[in-house]
Protein backbone atom coordinates (compact mmCIF):
# COMPACT_ATOMS: atom_id res chain seq x y z
CA UNK A 1 0.00 0.00 0.00
CA UNK A 2 0.89 3.62 -0.44
CA UNK A 3 2.07 5.75 2.76
CA UNK A 4 -1.07 7.41 4.40
CA UNK A 5 -0.22 10.69 5.92
CA UNK A 6 -2.60 12.11 8.80
CA UNK A 7 -2.23 15.79 9.62
CA UNK A 8 -3.34 17.29 13.57
CA UNK A 9 -3.74 20.68 13.43
CA UNK A 10 -5.57 22.60 16.81
CA UNK A 11 -7.53 25.85 16.74
CA UNK A 12 -8.99 28.26 19.84
CA UNK A 13 -6.72 27.08 22.22
CA UNK A 14 -2.69 25.79 23.28
CA UNK A 15 -2.88 22.68 25.42
CA UNK A 16 -5.72 20.94 23.46
CA UNK A 17 -3.52 17.66 24.02
CA UNK A 18 -2.85 17.17 19.94
CA UNK A 19 -0.03 15.15 21.18
CA UNK A 20 -2.52 12.68 22.75
CA UNK A 21 -5.02 12.36 20.04
CA UNK A 22 -2.03 11.15 17.62
CA UNK A 23 -0.88 8.84 20.06
CA UNK A 24 -4.28 7.83 20.47
CA UNK A 25 -4.93 6.99 17.01
CA UNK A 26 -1.56 5.44 16.29
CA UNK A 27 -2.34 3.13 18.91
CA UNK A 28 -5.07 2.00 17.59
CA UNK A 29 -4.05 1.60 14.02
CA UNK A 30 -1.21 -0.38 15.42
CA UNK A 31 -3.51 -2.54 16.71
CA UNK A 32 -5.38 -3.10 14.00
CA UNK A 33 -1.88 -4.70 12.56
CA UNK A 34 -0.78 -1.34 10.48
CA UNK A 35 3.06 0.08 10.63
CA UNK A 36 2.47 4.20 11.88
CA UNK A 37 5.01 6.30 13.30
CA UNK A 38 4.04 10.33 14.85
CA UNK A 39 5.80 13.24 13.67
CA UNK A 40 6.05 16.33 15.60
CA UNK A 41 6.75 19.56 13.55
CA UNK A 42 7.02 22.66 16.16
CA UNK A 43 7.22 25.98 14.70
CA UNK A 44 9.99 27.55 17.20
CA UNK A 45 13.26 28.91 15.93
CA UNK A 46 15.02 26.93 18.71
CA UNK A 47 16.92 23.69 16.58
CA UNK A 48 15.76 21.52 19.22
CA UNK A 49 14.22 21.76 22.69
CA UNK A 50 16.97 21.19 24.32
CA UNK A 51 18.26 24.70 25.07
CA UNK A 52 15.01 25.24 26.47
CA UNK A 53 14.45 25.38 30.19
CA UNK A 54 11.40 23.43 31.23
CA UNK A 55 9.58 26.29 32.22
CA UNK A 56 8.79 26.96 28.37
CA UNK A 57 7.73 23.60 26.98
CA UNK A 58 8.36 21.12 29.74
CA UNK A 59 10.40 17.90 29.71
CA UNK A 60 12.92 17.80 27.07
CA UNK A 61 12.45 14.00 25.73
CA UNK A 62 15.11 12.25 24.51
CA UNK A 63 15.10 9.87 21.87
CA UNK A 64 17.37 6.74 21.36
CA UNK A 65 19.60 8.34 18.47
CA UNK A 66 19.86 11.04 20.80
CA UNK A 67 17.72 13.53 19.82
CA UNK A 68 16.92 16.50 22.47
CA UNK A 69 12.80 15.99 21.47
CA UNK A 70 9.21 17.73 22.50
CA UNK A 71 7.56 16.01 24.95
CA UNK A 72 5.07 14.61 22.93
CA UNK A 73 7.57 12.38 21.32
CA UNK A 74 6.96 10.80 25.07
CA UNK A 75 3.42 10.12 24.03
CA UNK A 76 4.00 8.88 21.22
CA UNK A 77 6.74 6.50 22.28
CA UNK A 78 4.76 5.77 25.70
CA UNK A 79 1.23 5.29 23.78
CA UNK A 80 2.38 3.14 20.58
CA UNK A 81 5.71 1.49 21.82
CA UNK A 82 7.39 2.60 18.58
CA UNK A 83 10.96 3.81 19.51
CA UNK A 84 11.06 7.83 17.35
CA UNK A 85 14.52 9.07 16.27
CA UNK A 86 15.20 12.39 15.48
CA UNK A 87 13.55 12.48 12.08
CA UNK A 88 10.13 12.65 13.98
CA UNK A 89 10.69 16.22 15.46
CA UNK A 90 11.39 18.79 13.49
CA UNK A 91 11.27 22.27 14.71
CA UNK A 92 11.44 25.92 12.39
CA UNK A 93 14.72 26.75 13.30
CA UNK A 94 15.95 23.07 11.96
CA UNK A 95 13.88 23.69 8.43
CA UNK A 96 15.53 27.47 8.14
CA UNK A 97 19.20 26.17 8.84
CA UNK A 98 18.72 23.39 6.35
CA UNK A 99 17.40 26.09 3.69
CA UNK A 100 20.37 28.44 5.08
CA UNK A 101 23.00 26.18 4.35
CA UNK A 102 22.05 25.24 0.75
CA UNK A 103 21.43 28.94 -0.12
CA UNK A 104 25.28 29.07 1.16
CA UNK A 105 26.26 26.22 -0.96
CA UNK A 106 24.79 27.72 -3.65
CA UNK A 107 22.16 25.25 -4.31
CA UNK A 108 19.59 27.55 -5.55
CA UNK A 109 21.67 28.48 -8.54
CA UNK A 110 20.96 32.27 -8.20
CA UNK A 111 17.29 32.06 -7.04
CA UNK A 112 15.78 34.36 -4.72
CA UNK A 113 15.51 32.21 -1.75
CA UNK A 114 11.68 32.34 -0.66
CA UNK A 115 9.42 31.46 2.00
CA UNK A 116 6.95 29.96 -0.63
CA UNK A 117 8.52 27.71 -2.27
CA UNK A 118 11.81 26.93 -0.48
CA UNK A 119 10.52 26.45 3.05
CA UNK A 120 7.59 25.17 2.03
CA UNK A 121 9.17 22.49 0.00
CA UNK A 122 12.04 22.00 2.90
CA UNK A 123 8.92 21.32 5.05
CA UNK A 124 7.55 19.34 2.60
CA UNK A 125 10.72 16.90 2.06
CA UNK A 126 10.78 16.63 6.26
CA UNK A 127 7.17 15.50 5.99
CA UNK A 128 7.51 12.51 3.68
CA UNK A 129 11.00 11.76 4.84
CA UNK A 130 9.94 8.93 7.22
CA UNK A 131 7.33 7.50 4.52
CA UNK A 132 10.08 7.47 2.49
CA UNK A 133 12.01 4.38 4.11
CA UNK A 134 9.14 2.35 3.26
CA UNK A 135 8.54 1.08 6.60
CA UNK A 136 5.50 2.90 7.46
CA UNK A 137 1.93 2.42 6.50
CA UNK A 138 0.58 5.62 8.19
CA UNK A 139 2.52 8.73 9.03
CA UNK A 140 0.94 10.93 11.49
CA UNK A 141 2.21 14.62 11.23
CA UNK A 142 1.06 16.90 14.09
CA UNK A 143 1.64 20.66 13.63
CA UNK A 144 2.67 22.31 16.67
CA UNK A 145 1.09 25.55 17.51
CA UNK A 146 -2.53 27.06 16.91
CA UNK A 147 -3.93 27.57 13.40
CA UNK A 148 -3.72 31.30 12.98
CA UNK A 149 0.11 32.00 14.91
CA UNK A 150 2.06 33.38 12.49
CA UNK A 151 4.60 31.33 13.00
CA UNK A 152 2.27 28.12 11.45
CA UNK A 153 1.83 29.54 8.39
CA UNK A 154 4.49 28.03 6.55
CA UNK A 155 3.44 24.47 7.68
CA UNK A 156 -0.66 25.08 7.07
CA UNK A 157 0.92 26.24 3.58
CA UNK A 158 2.91 22.67 3.26
CA UNK A 159 -0.18 20.54 4.61
CA UNK A 160 -2.47 22.78 1.97
CA UNK A 161 0.38 21.85 -0.80
CA UNK A 162 0.47 17.78 0.43
CA UNK A 163 -3.33 17.49 0.50
CA UNK A 164 -3.78 18.49 -2.93
CA UNK A 165 -0.67 16.28 -4.04
CA UNK A 166 -1.72 13.37 -2.55
CA UNK A 167 -5.30 13.01 -2.57
CA UNK A 168 -7.42 10.36 -0.16
CA UNK A 169 -3.34 9.22 0.70
CA UNK A 170 -4.00 12.07 3.26
CA UNK A 171 -6.37 13.44 5.41
CA UNK A 172 -6.50 16.21 7.96
CA UNK A 173 -8.26 15.78 11.44
CA UNK A 174 -8.44 19.83 13.16
CA UNK A 175 -8.51 19.33 17.16
CA UNK A 176 -10.41 22.46 18.57
CA UNK A 177 -12.44 23.23 21.98
CA UNK A 178 -15.78 23.71 23.04
CA UNK A 179 -16.50 25.76 26.06
CA UNK A 180 -18.94 25.08 28.44
CA UNK A 181 -20.01 28.76 29.86
CA UNK A 182 -21.21 27.92 33.30
CA UNK A 183 -23.71 31.32 33.60
CA UNK A 184 -25.42 30.08 30.46
CA UNK A 185 -25.20 26.30 31.29
CA UNK A 186 -24.43 26.05 27.83
CA UNK A 187 -21.99 24.45 25.25
CA UNK A 188 -20.54 26.95 23.04
CA UNK A 189 -19.52 25.83 19.46
CA UNK A 190 -18.98 29.67 17.67
CA UNK A 191 -14.59 29.33 18.39
CA UNK A 192 -14.69 26.04 16.74
CA UNK A 193 -16.77 27.87 13.89
CA UNK A 194 -14.30 30.18 13.76
CA UNK A 195 -11.23 27.63 14.10
CA UNK A 196 -12.26 26.12 11.14
CA UNK A 197 -13.01 28.88 9.29
CA UNK A 198 -9.12 30.62 9.90
CA UNK A 199 -8.28 27.26 8.54
CA UNK A 200 -10.13 26.86 5.56
CA UNK A 201 -9.13 30.43 4.78
CA UNK A 202 -5.42 29.38 4.43
CA UNK A 203 -6.97 26.39 1.90
CA UNK A 204 -7.23 23.16 4.11
CA UNK A 205 -10.60 21.36 4.90
CA UNK A 206 -10.62 19.37 7.94
CA UNK A 207 -11.96 15.33 7.55
CA UNK A 208 -12.68 15.21 10.65
CA UNK A 209 -13.16 17.36 13.99
CA UNK A 210 -12.05 16.16 17.20
CA UNK A 211 -13.98 18.99 19.84
CA UNK A 212 -11.92 19.11 23.56
CA UNK A 213 -14.90 18.97 25.77
CA UNK A 214 -15.63 18.99 29.00
CA UNK A 215 -19.50 18.02 28.98
CA UNK A 216 -21.16 15.39 26.00
CA UNK A 217 -21.77 17.08 22.74
CA UNK A 218 -25.63 16.22 21.72
CA UNK A 219 -26.00 14.54 18.58
CA UNK A 220 -27.61 18.05 17.04
CA UNK A 221 -24.80 19.91 18.22
CA UNK A 222 -22.14 17.80 16.57
CA UNK A 223 -25.26 18.31 13.23
CA UNK A 224 -24.48 21.65 13.95
CA UNK A 225 -21.10 21.62 13.56
CA UNK A 226 -21.06 19.44 10.56
CA UNK A 227 -23.05 21.49 8.68
CA UNK A 228 -20.94 24.95 9.51
CA UNK A 229 -17.69 23.12 9.04
CA UNK A 230 -18.21 20.73 5.94
CA UNK A 231 -17.62 18.01 7.65
CA UNK A 232 -19.99 14.62 7.78
CA UNK A 233 -21.89 14.26 11.19
CA UNK A 234 -19.86 11.22 12.29
CA UNK A 235 -16.63 12.79 11.40
CA UNK A 236 -17.24 15.54 14.45
CA UNK A 237 -15.86 13.42 17.36
CA UNK A 238 -15.88 14.55 21.27
CA UNK A 239 -12.83 14.17 23.04
CA UNK A 240 -14.41 14.24 26.95
CA UNK A 241 -12.14 15.10 29.73
CA UNK A 242 -11.34 11.66 31.38
CA UNK A 243 -9.44 10.72 34.69
CA UNK A 244 -6.67 8.86 32.31
CA UNK A 245 -5.15 9.55 29.35
CA UNK A 246 -4.64 6.01 28.85
CA UNK A 247 -8.37 6.20 28.55
CA UNK A 248 -8.55 8.46 25.36
CA UNK A 249 -7.71 5.39 22.83
CA UNK A 250 -11.33 3.91 23.91
CA UNK A 251 -12.97 6.60 24.05
CA UNK A 252 -11.90 7.79 20.35
CA UNK A 253 -12.66 4.26 19.46
CA UNK A 254 -16.28 3.99 20.48
CA UNK A 255 -16.92 6.76 18.12
CA UNK A 256 -15.22 5.17 14.96
CA UNK A 257 -11.98 7.11 15.04
CA UNK A 258 -10.11 4.51 13.75
CA UNK A 259 -12.87 3.24 11.59
CA UNK A 260 -13.01 7.02 10.12
CA UNK A 261 -9.64 7.70 9.19
CA UNK A 262 -9.58 4.16 7.53
CA UNK A 263 -12.35 4.90 5.20
CA UNK A 264 -11.62 8.37 4.46
CA UNK A 265 -8.06 6.99 3.52
CA UNK A 266 -9.45 4.56 1.05
CA UNK A 267 -8.29 1.79 2.98
CA UNK A 268 -10.51 -1.60 4.26
CA UNK A 269 -12.10 -1.77 7.34
CA UNK A 270 -12.13 -5.01 9.09
CA UNK A 271 -12.65 -6.28 12.40
CA UNK A 272 -11.84 -4.67 15.26
CA UNK A 273 -8.55 -3.37 16.74
CA UNK A 274 -6.50 -5.57 19.02
CA UNK A 275 -6.34 -4.01 22.12
CA UNK A 276 -6.78 -6.43 25.06
CA UNK A 277 -3.23 -5.93 26.71
CA UNK A 278 -3.96 -2.20 26.88
CA UNK A 279 -7.59 -2.71 28.42
CA UNK A 280 -5.92 -5.39 30.81
CA UNK A 281 -3.87 -2.34 31.96
CA UNK A 282 -7.12 0.07 32.16
CA UNK A 283 -8.87 -2.52 34.51
CA UNK A 284 -5.96 -2.68 36.48
CA UNK A 285 -5.86 1.09 37.37
CA UNK A 286 -9.27 1.26 37.62
CA UNK A 287 -9.33 -1.86 39.95
CA UNK A 288 -6.38 -0.50 42.36
CA UNK A 289 -7.34 0.95 45.47
CA UNK A 290 -4.74 0.60 47.72
CA UNK A 291 -1.83 3.76 47.04
CA UNK A 292 1.46 3.79 47.22
CA UNK A 293 3.01 7.31 48.08
CA UNK A 294 5.81 8.48 46.43
CA UNK A 295 7.46 12.08 46.61
CA UNK A 296 9.42 13.48 43.99
CA UNK A 297 12.20 16.35 45.00
CA UNK A 298 13.03 18.54 42.15
CA UNK A 299 12.87 22.05 41.39
CA UNK A 300 10.69 22.68 38.72
CA UNK A 301 7.42 21.21 40.82
CA UNK A 302 5.42 23.86 40.18
CA UNK A 303 4.99 22.88 36.57
CA UNK A 304 4.49 18.88 36.69
CA UNK A 305 5.07 19.26 32.74
CA UNK A 306 8.95 19.13 33.72
CA UNK A 307 8.63 15.86 34.85
CA UNK A 308 6.42 13.97 32.59
CA UNK A 309 8.06 10.62 31.73
CA UNK A 310 9.03 9.88 35.31
CA UNK A 311 5.43 10.22 36.41
CA UNK A 312 4.31 8.51 33.72
CA UNK A 313 7.23 5.48 34.21
CA UNK A 314 5.80 5.87 37.69
CA UNK A 315 2.35 5.91 37.23
CA UNK A 316 2.42 2.65 34.69
CA UNK A 317 4.77 0.90 37.32
CA UNK A 318 2.09 1.51 40.19
CA UNK A 319 -0.92 0.06 38.01
CA UNK A 320 1.08 -2.96 37.16
CA UNK A 321 1.47 -3.59 40.69
CA UNK A 322 -2.39 -2.78 41.31
CA UNK A 323 -1.56 0.35 43.21
CA UNK A 324 -2.76 3.99 42.53
CA UNK A 325 0.21 5.88 42.39
CA UNK A 326 0.14 9.33 45.08
CA UNK A 327 2.69 11.75 43.73
CA UNK A 328 3.82 14.61 46.17
CA UNK A 329 5.93 16.74 44.70
CA UNK A 330 8.77 18.05 46.78
CA UNK A 331 10.49 21.74 46.18
CA UNK A 332 14.01 20.92 46.94
CA UNK A 333 14.56 24.82 47.38
CA UNK A 334 12.19 24.61 50.26
CA UNK A 335 13.58 21.71 51.95
CA UNK A 336 15.73 21.88 55.11
CA UNK A 337 16.55 20.28 57.96
CA UNK A 338 13.82 21.17 60.07
CA UNK A 339 11.09 20.27 57.84
CA UNK A 340 12.91 17.00 56.05
CA UNK A 341 11.00 14.88 58.73
CA UNK A 342 7.49 16.41 58.31
CA UNK A 343 7.92 16.50 54.31
CA UNK A 344 9.29 12.76 53.64
CA UNK A 345 8.07 10.56 56.96
CA UNK A 346 4.71 10.06 55.44
CA UNK A 347 6.44 9.03 51.95
CA UNK A 348 6.35 4.62 50.74
CA UNK A 349 9.27 5.73 48.62
CA UNK A 350 11.52 8.93 46.82
CA UNK A 351 12.80 9.64 43.94
CA UNK A 352 15.43 12.44 43.35
CA UNK A 353 14.45 14.62 40.12
CA UNK A 354 17.30 15.05 37.14
CA UNK A 355 18.19 18.85 36.48
CA UNK A 356 21.11 21.28 36.12
CA UNK A 357 22.67 23.54 38.24
CA UNK A 358 22.77 24.76 41.75
CA UNK A 359 19.63 26.24 42.53
CA UNK A 360 17.62 23.52 44.75
CA UNK A 361 20.68 21.16 44.94
CA UNK A 362 21.42 22.12 49.01
CA UNK A 363 17.73 20.50 49.56
CA UNK A 364 18.32 17.12 47.44
CA UNK A 365 21.42 16.17 49.96
CA UNK A 366 18.98 16.65 52.88
CA UNK A 367 16.36 14.95 51.48
CA UNK A 368 18.88 12.00 50.38
CA UNK A 369 20.84 11.89 54.13
CA UNK A 370 17.90 11.55 55.31
CA UNK A 371 16.44 8.86 53.27
CA UNK A 372 19.43 6.64 53.50
CA UNK A 373 19.66 7.10 57.92
CA UNK A 374 15.75 6.16 57.61
CA UNK A 375 16.61 3.49 54.92
CA UNK A 376 13.45 4.60 52.75
CA UNK A 377 13.78 3.50 49.16
CA UNK A 378 15.01 6.03 46.91
CA UNK A 379 15.91 6.61 43.47
CA UNK A 380 17.95 9.13 41.93
CA UNK A 381 18.04 9.86 38.40
CA UNK A 382 20.95 11.24 36.27
CA UNK A 383 21.52 14.25 38.74
CA UNK A 384 19.69 12.60 41.61
CA UNK A 385 22.28 9.89 41.32
CA UNK A 386 24.75 12.12 41.17
CA UNK A 387 23.50 14.03 44.13
CA UNK A 388 23.15 10.48 46.08
CA UNK A 389 27.65 10.41 45.55
CA UNK A 390 27.89 13.71 46.62
CA UNK A 391 25.69 13.16 49.66
CA UNK A 392 27.59 9.90 50.38
CA UNK A 393 31.43 11.68 49.94
CA UNK A 394 30.10 14.49 52.57
CA UNK A 395 28.51 12.33 54.67
CA UNK A 396 29.65 8.90 54.57
CA UNK A 397 33.19 9.17 53.65
CA UNK A 398 34.04 12.58 55.62
CA UNK A 399 34.54 14.91 52.60
CA UNK A 400 32.69 17.97 53.51
CA UNK A 401 32.95 19.66 50.98
CA UNK A 402 32.80 17.17 47.90
CA UNK A 403 30.70 18.39 45.20
CA UNK A 404 29.84 18.45 41.45
CA UNK A 405 32.37 20.78 39.46
CA UNK A 406 28.99 22.04 37.59
CA UNK A 407 27.65 23.16 41.12
CA UNK A 408 31.71 24.20 42.43
CA UNK A 409 34.45 24.04 40.21
CA UNK A 410 36.93 24.76 42.59
CA UNK A 411 35.87 21.67 44.94
CA UNK A 412 38.69 19.84 46.54
CA UNK A 413 36.67 16.36 46.59
CA UNK A 414 35.42 16.49 42.50
CA UNK A 415 33.32 13.16 42.79
CA UNK A 416 31.27 14.19 40.03
CA UNK A 417 33.39 15.82 37.17
CA UNK A 418 32.93 17.00 33.49
CA UNK A 419 33.62 14.01 31.12
CA UNK A 420 36.83 14.49 29.15
CA UNK A 421 35.18 14.61 26.03
CA UNK A 422 33.07 17.78 27.31
CA UNK A 423 36.33 19.91 28.59
CA UNK A 424 36.35 21.18 24.89
CA UNK A 425 32.74 21.58 24.09
CA UNK A 426 31.54 25.16 24.13
CA UNK A 427 28.08 25.23 22.42
CA UNK A 428 25.53 24.27 24.58
CA UNK A 429 22.88 23.01 21.62
CA UNK A 430 22.89 19.32 21.38
CA UNK A 431 26.34 18.79 22.90
CA UNK A 432 25.94 16.82 26.16
CA UNK A 433 26.18 12.79 26.17
CA UNK A 434 22.96 12.40 24.02
CA UNK A 435 20.91 8.78 23.52
CA UNK A 436 20.92 5.10 24.05
CA UNK A 437 24.22 3.26 25.44
CA UNK A 438 25.49 0.12 26.49
CA UNK A 439 25.43 -0.68 30.47
CA UNK A 440 26.86 -3.62 32.00
CA UNK A 441 24.98 -4.39 35.21
CA UNK A 442 26.92 -6.17 38.29
CA UNK A 443 25.66 -10.18 38.34
CA UNK A 444 24.42 -9.59 41.59
CA UNK A 445 22.92 -6.20 42.07
CA UNK A 446 19.39 -5.44 42.86
CA UNK A 447 19.56 -3.56 39.51
CA UNK A 448 20.45 -6.75 37.34
CA UNK A 449 17.89 -8.14 39.42
CA UNK A 450 15.51 -5.47 38.50
CA UNK A 451 15.84 -5.67 34.87
CA UNK A 452 16.63 -10.13 34.91
CA UNK A 453 19.93 -9.21 32.46
CA UNK A 454 22.71 -7.96 32.92
CA UNK A 455 23.35 -6.21 29.56
CA UNK A 456 20.81 -3.12 28.86
CA UNK A 457 20.67 0.00 27.08
CA UNK A 458 19.04 2.91 28.05
CA UNK A 459 18.87 6.27 27.22
CA UNK A 460 21.04 9.92 28.54
CA UNK A 461 21.46 13.57 28.63
CA UNK A 462 24.62 14.60 31.12
CA UNK A 463 27.60 16.48 30.71
CA UNK A 464 28.95 15.06 34.08
CA UNK A 465 30.35 11.44 35.44
CA UNK A 466 31.36 9.54 38.48
CA UNK A 467 34.87 10.47 39.04
CA UNK A 468 36.56 6.97 38.83
CA UNK A 469 39.34 8.00 40.84
CA UNK A 470 37.23 7.93 44.14
CA UNK A 471 35.50 4.31 43.27
CA UNK A 472 37.33 2.33 45.58
CA UNK A 473 36.74 4.49 48.57
CA UNK A 474 33.19 4.58 47.91
CA UNK A 475 32.76 0.41 47.95
CA UNK A 476 34.71 0.14 50.66
CA UNK A 477 32.15 2.42 52.55
CA UNK A 478 29.89 0.65 51.06
CA UNK A 479 28.28 2.46 48.07
CA UNK A 480 28.58 -0.13 44.70
CA UNK A 481 28.83 0.72 41.37
CA UNK A 482 26.80 -1.83 39.89
CA UNK A 483 26.42 -0.99 36.44
CA UNK A 484 29.29 0.85 33.70
CA UNK A 485 29.71 1.15 30.15
CA UNK A 486 31.68 -1.44 29.07
CA UNK A 487 33.85 0.54 26.62
CA UNK A 488 34.53 3.34 28.80
CA UNK A 489 33.85 2.52 32.28
CA UNK A 490 31.66 5.10 33.19
CA UNK A 491 29.94 4.67 36.19
CA UNK A 492 25.85 3.93 35.24
CA UNK A 493 24.35 2.75 37.97
CA UNK A 494 25.27 2.62 41.56
CA UNK A 495 23.17 1.16 44.55
CA UNK A 496 24.04 0.67 48.44
CA UNK A 497 23.45 -2.79 48.52
CA UNK A 498 23.27 -2.73 52.30
CA UNK A 499 19.77 -0.68 52.36
CA UNK A 500 16.09 -1.73 51.30
CA UNK A 501 16.66 -0.34 48.15
CA UNK A 502 18.98 2.76 47.64
CA UNK A 503 19.72 2.91 43.96
CA UNK A 504 21.26 6.24 41.40
CA UNK A 505 21.15 5.74 37.75
CA UNK A 506 23.09 8.56 35.46
CA UNK A 507 21.15 7.60 32.86
CA UNK A 508 16.88 8.17 32.63
CA UNK A 509 15.09 4.96 32.89
CA UNK A 510 11.79 7.15 32.65
CA UNK A 511 12.35 7.85 28.79
CA UNK A 512 11.92 4.13 27.78
CA UNK A 513 8.73 2.93 29.74
CA UNK A 514 5.44 2.66 28.26
CA UNK A 515 2.22 1.38 28.45
CA UNK A 516 2.80 -2.30 27.62
CA UNK A 517 6.21 -2.53 28.86
CA UNK A 518 7.20 -0.04 31.69
CA UNK A 519 10.27 0.10 32.53
CA UNK A 520 11.98 -2.98 34.88
CA UNK A 521 13.80 -0.15 37.79
CA UNK A 522 10.52 1.42 37.89
CA UNK A 523 8.83 -1.02 39.02
CA UNK A 524 11.09 -3.13 41.00
CA UNK A 525 11.24 1.14 43.11
CA UNK A 526 7.49 0.68 43.12
CA UNK A 527 7.46 -2.79 44.62
CA UNK A 528 10.03 -1.80 47.19
CA UNK A 529 8.37 1.10 48.13
CA UNK A 530 4.63 -1.40 48.53
CA UNK A 531 6.99 -3.51 50.72
CA UNK A 532 8.01 -0.79 52.52
CA UNK A 533 4.60 0.65 53.13
CA UNK A 534 3.78 -2.63 54.53
CA UNK A 535 6.90 -3.36 56.88
CA UNK A 536 6.13 0.30 58.15
CA UNK A 537 2.51 -0.74 59.21
N1 LIG B 1 23.49 18.35 35.31
C1 LIG B 1 23.93 17.00 35.28
C2 LIG B 1 24.88 16.72 34.12
O1 LIG B 1 24.92 17.47 33.18
C3 LIG B 1 22.74 16.05 35.24
C4 LIG B 1 21.87 16.18 34.04
C5 LIG B 1 20.53 15.53 34.20
O2 LIG B 1 20.03 15.33 35.30
N2 LIG B 1 19.86 15.25 33.08
O3 LIG B 1 25.58 15.75 34.14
Amino acid sequence: METKYIFVTGGVVSSLGKGIISSSLACLLKARGYRVTIQKFDPYINIDPGTLNPYEHGECYVTVDGHEADLDLGHYERFTDIQTTRANNVTTGRVYQSVIDKERRGDYLGKTVQIVPHITDEIKRNVKMLGNTGNFDFIITEIGGTVGDIESLPYLESVRQLRWEMGTNSLCIHLTYVPYIAAAKELKTKPTQHSVKKLQEVGIQPDILVLRTEKDISPEMRRKIALFCNVAPEAVIQSIDVDSIYKVPIKMHEQHFDEIVLRKTCMPVEGEPHMQPWLDFLKKMDNATETVTIGLVGKYVELQDAYKSINEALFQAATYSDRKLKLIYIHSEKLNESNVDEKLSPLDGVVIAPGFGQRGIEGKFVALKWCREHDVPTFGICLGMQCMVIEFARNVLGLDEANSTEMNPTTPYNVIDLMEEQKSISNMGGTMRLGAYDCRLAPNSKVAEAYGATDIRERHRHRFEFNNDYRQRFEEAGMACVGENPETGLVEVVEIPGKRWYIGTQYHPEYSSTVLSPNPIFRSFINAAIEYKKEKK
